[in-house]
């Protein structure tokens, strides 16, 4: 059966309200992972944010959170090989994976990287989705679709959020969630709908925290 792909619907007006509460409650940082036995107890619920180096991650998640220090754990030096966990409420993780596609890394740091990335997306039992951020000015690259497959052999569900969508002209945007669609349709781990925010505006944001909300 072939899977239609589509920009998400306006989610209830119940599951916003849910959304709006959850992202307004306590969250707060609590650690950075480098190996898989540091990962906290897996005892509630986690959705992962991932993505490549620029995409936009930390601005997203400052944005979703009206925090505005609340990723920059991620992106000072010594903490970007670090897989962070945040609490959301009592019954959540948040959790920001390294930025991936980082052509100056070194080839030692990036093996290491792809190896905790691996071991925490294929062993994790309490991860329920991962949301993979991609530049809605470009739609995926190759590595994005690498972390995609990668997703896929762990049969872990995606889904894409095209980020900085304030950006591209309308038609340009048009042509970027087409050529993601297309890419989608090679991926049994992606979810069906796409969501398409800017944290510049504050577009995307309500439907991203309703769509996390609905997660259970
Ligand atoms: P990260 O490396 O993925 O955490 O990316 P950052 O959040 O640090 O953002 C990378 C760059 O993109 C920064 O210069 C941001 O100001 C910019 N940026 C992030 N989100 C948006 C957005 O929604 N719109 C626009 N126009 N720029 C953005």
């Amino acid at each position: 059966m072939e899977i239609r792909f589509q920009i998400a619907p306006a989610p209830e007006p119940a599951l916003s309200e849910t959304g709006r509460k959850l992202f307004r409650g306590p969250c707060d940082f609590l650690k950075g992972v480098v190996a898989m036995d540091g990962l906290p107890p897996d005892d509630r619920l986690e959705v992962c944010f991932a993505g490549r180096s620029n995409v936009g991650k930390s601005s997203l998640i400052n944005a979703l959170t009206g925090r505005n220090n609340l990723a920059r754990a991620s992106n000072t030096p010594g903490r970007t090989q670090e897989i962070n966990f945040f609490t959301l409420g009592d019954s959540r993780y948040l959790v920001d994976l390294p930025g991936y596609g980082f052509a100056e890394a070194p080839v030692a740091v990036v093996e290491k990287w792809q190896r905790l990335l691996r071991a925490y997306l294929s062993g994790r039992a309490t991860l329920r989705r991962v949301f993979l951020l991609i530049d809605g000015r470009h739609g995926p690259k190759s590595v994005d679709e690498e972390i995609m497959a990668l997703l896929d052999r762990a049969a872990v569900t995606f889904q894409v959020v095209l980020t900085k969508c304030d950006k591209p002209k309308a038609v340009d945007l048009e042509k970027a969630v087409a050529k993601t669609f297309d890419c989608l349709a090679r991926h049994p781990a992606a979810y069906p709908e796409i969501l398409l925010t800017s944290s510049a505006k504050g577009d995307g944001l309500a439907e991203l925290r309703a769509t996390i909300a609905g997660i259970v």
